[in-house]
């Protein structure tokens, strides 16, 4: 700390993320137990020796998990060591069983990395000090009021053993609004790489770290010296679990520890817990040290060997690729590609139609129509997966003039997706055939002969002149 006095000082947040993102496998990471929460299920039923930690039951490493722990590597492009080893982290905690948690040390699965996102119009990149595997503890239930208030807790081993993959990002996100838009783009990675569901209650939880420090050390690059943040008193925010929350507890935790700083109190390094329903953060314990968990290799699991294996496991086209190739290649405009490649299933099902039809068309039809509808609903394209052809019809009968684009839209789209009926059958039901409405016929014919003029991979026309068969009246 410099001698100046606390009026004086410029602060600066640092922000380093711990993301816990549970991994889409079917069955447990060291047993056969099934991860899928059944319906209504009791407590403590899906378990088995294993992940209740009973003495002389052992762990068999799940392959599934090992597989989507390198996806999730070389996406972030971390390098993958020729062998990875697990370590048991010793400690005492109702929702551990076996009071030491299966973890990795100084041997993770992915060491480094990076990953590039936006927040507003800026890009910016943080660096990933490690990705590492675990298993995931049970869950508690504070009955009667929240952590610290509560006058009893339940225990539910159903999760326990549910494979988790840890991120660690290097301390340098400069607010809570950076760390929420690399919280969006982590998540939609993962959810591209096919290992991570983002609807599952609980599957991702944060551990947000925050310290101020003084903001002219803050090197040009925005980077700060270790030896800054290593003297720096952070605290460590725990209960997090939506990127919502993660820009909440940052910004509350950025101004508390402003305010203190500026009446001239020192931070305690400690853990505190983000009270969702308060909308504060509570302290919970000093923080503990490295050293207090006594890690030590897990015996039970010999050092895994991923050499070989790595390079077998492929990863699929990432989002940033895809919204590039749809601007390149479909001559969508930015705002389309990035709605269009929102979620792959969005993606693959916009190259499906495009594929059928005119890509502009498409983008427009799937893009400003039917993401509209669909989110209106609370549905997403996994809801109309199976109805491309019908999508696709609709599109053609626009195409064809048979029907107008506003009916197209504000009729038939709805009732499929209302009534469950093919848009023939809506067409049929509503009368809708072939207008004699002389005005919307001549726009319709003159917006198709636009198109038809238009070379295939053109540039999409900016917002306002849209690339639009007619316009769709919302
Ligand atoms: P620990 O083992 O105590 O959790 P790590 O060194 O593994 O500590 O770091 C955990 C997280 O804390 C990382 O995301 C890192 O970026 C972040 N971090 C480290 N130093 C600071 C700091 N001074 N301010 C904010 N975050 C920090
Ligand atoms: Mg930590
Ligand atoms: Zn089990």
């Amino acid at each position: 700390m410099t001698a100046r006095t606390a009026e004086t000082r410029e602060l600066a947040a640092v922000i380093g993320l711990e993301v816990h993102v549970q991994l889409e496998t079917e069955t447990k990471i060291f047993c056969g137990c099934s991860t899928e929460p059944r319906d209504d299920e009791a407590p403590n039923t899906r378990t088995c020796p294993v992940c209740l930690g009973l003495p002389g039951a052992l762990p068999v490493l799940n392959e599934a998990a090992v597989e989507a722990a390198i996806k999730v590597g070389k996406a972030l492009g971390s390098s993958i060591p020729e062998e990875t080893q697990f370590h048991r982290k010793n400690y005492y905690y109702p929702d551990l069983p076996k009071d030491f948690q299966i973890t990795q040390y100084d041997a993770p699965v992915c060491d480094g990395g990076e990953l590039a996102f936006s927040v507003g119009d800026d890009r910016r990149a943080v660096g990933i000090e490690r990705a590492h595997l675990e298993e995931d503890p049970g869950s508690l239930t504070h009955a009667g009021g929240s952590i610290d208030t509560a006058d009893r807790t339940l225990v539910d081993y159903n999760r326990a053993g549910t494979p988790l993959m840890e991120i660690v990002t290097a301390p340098e996100f400069r607010g809570a609004e950076e760390a929420r838009a690399f919280l969006a783009k982590l998540t939609e990675v993962l959810e591209y790489l096919g290992v991570f569901d983002a609807r599952r209650d609980g599957s991702l939880r944060v551990d947000a770290n925050l310290s101020m420090v003084d903001a002219d050390e803050l090197g040009a690059d925005g980077g700060v010296d270790d030896a800054v943040l290593a003297d720096a008193n952070r605290t460590e925010v725990k209960n997090i679990s939506s990127h919502r929350a993660a820009e909440k507890a940052l910004a509350y935790e950025e101004t508390r520890q402003r305010n203190a700083i500026e009446r001239g109190r020192e931070i305690e390094q400690e853990t505190r817990h983000w009270d969702e329903a308060r909308g504060i953060t509570v302290s919970m314990r000093s923080k503990e040290a490295e050293k207090d968990y006594r890690y030590f290799p897990e015996a039970d699991l010999p050092p895994l060997r991923v050499a070989d294996w790595k390079e077998e496991i492929d990863i699929p086209e990432l989002p940033d690729a895809r919204r590039e190739r749809f601007r390149e290649g479909y001559g969508l405009d930015g705002e389309a590609a990035a709605k269009l490649t929102s979620t792959k299933q969005v993606a693959d099902f916009y190259e499906r139609v495009a594929e059928a039809f005119d890509p502009d068309l498409a983008a427009t039809w799937v893009a400003d129509a039917l993401l509209g509808e669909l989110n209106y609903r609370d549905m997403s394209t996994a809801d109309v997966e199976g109805r491309l052809e019908e999508f696709a019809r609709l599109v053609e009968l626009v195409d064809d003039g048979e029907i107008t684009a506003k009916n197209a839209e504000e009729t038939v789209l709805r009732r499929m997706l209302d009534d469950g009926l093919s848009p023939d059958e809506v067409v049929a039901a509503e009368d809708l055939g072939k207008t004699d409405d002389d005005e919307v016929a001549a726009a319709v014919a003159a917006a198709i002969d636009g198109r038809q003029r238009r070379p295939r991979n053109r540039q999409r026309a900016p917002a306002g002149g849209t690339g639009r068969l007619t316009p769709v009246i919302r």
